[in-house]
């Protein structure tokens, strides 16, 4: 339930680890994302592109949350500017404007929330999954998507942008929340 290329490739990678096929959801469907939670959105979209389609559909509502701004962009993460780069800009002006300017003032953390919903449109899996990090005062890096360049791991001690994916999927939140999915999953597809 996504038509976000950089989800769809991690997406992708993760569900052929199992067989499985995934496409994008159809063009021109939009969902409004009306929750106050990433888990609330996820299930919205989970179910509205399950029903639409009549197929299986995985959702996964996403977001940084910044301490030094409240929270912020959280579950508006998407909606915070129009372009990657225009949401990368207005994060670090908003960080100066705080004066968080140490690492330890910047730190902020990823969040996935995956949802599954059966062609019935009825949610039969929900997980969560979370990654740690900095902001950057400087992008670092051109691959992934969205914040990647200014989201430093310092378990890693790379940005999202300059790990490989294999790195990213092991440690980020999406790839985190999918392996609390991943057996629940096996079970489901077993059954
Ligand atoms: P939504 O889940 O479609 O509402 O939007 C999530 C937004 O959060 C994306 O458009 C990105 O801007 C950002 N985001 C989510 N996951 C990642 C990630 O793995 N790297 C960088 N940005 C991400």
């Amino acid at each position: 339930a996504s038509g976000n290329a950089g989800k769809l490739r991690e997406f992708g990678a993760l569900l052929a680890d199992l067989g499985l096929h995934t496409q994008p959801q159809p063009e021109g469907l939009e969902v409004d994302e009306t929750g106050d939670t990433f888990a609330a959105n996820a299930r919205l979209k989970a179910q509205a592109v399950a029903l639409a389609t009549g197929q299986w559909a995985l959702a996964d509502d996403s977001g940084l949350s910044v301490e030094a701004l409240g929270g912020i962009p959280g579950v508006h993460s998407a909606r915070y500017a129009d372009s990657d780069a225009a949401r990368i800009a207005r994060l670090l002006q908003e960080l100066t404007e705080a004066r968080a300017l140490s690492p330890s003032a910047r730190s902020a953390r990823f969040t996935a929330a995956l949802a599954l919903a059966n062609p019935s449109g009825e949610i039969v899996l929900e997980v969560e999954g979370h990654c740690p990090g900095q902001i950057l005062e400087v992008p670092r890096g051109d691959g992934g998507f969205g914040y990647d360049p200014v989201f430093f791991v310092p378990e890693a001690g790379l940005p999202f942008a300059e790990m490989p994916r294999t790195l990213k999927a092991e440690l980020g939140h999406r790839g985190r929340a999918f392996a609390r999915l991943k057996p629940q999953l096996q079970l489901l597809l077993q059954g």
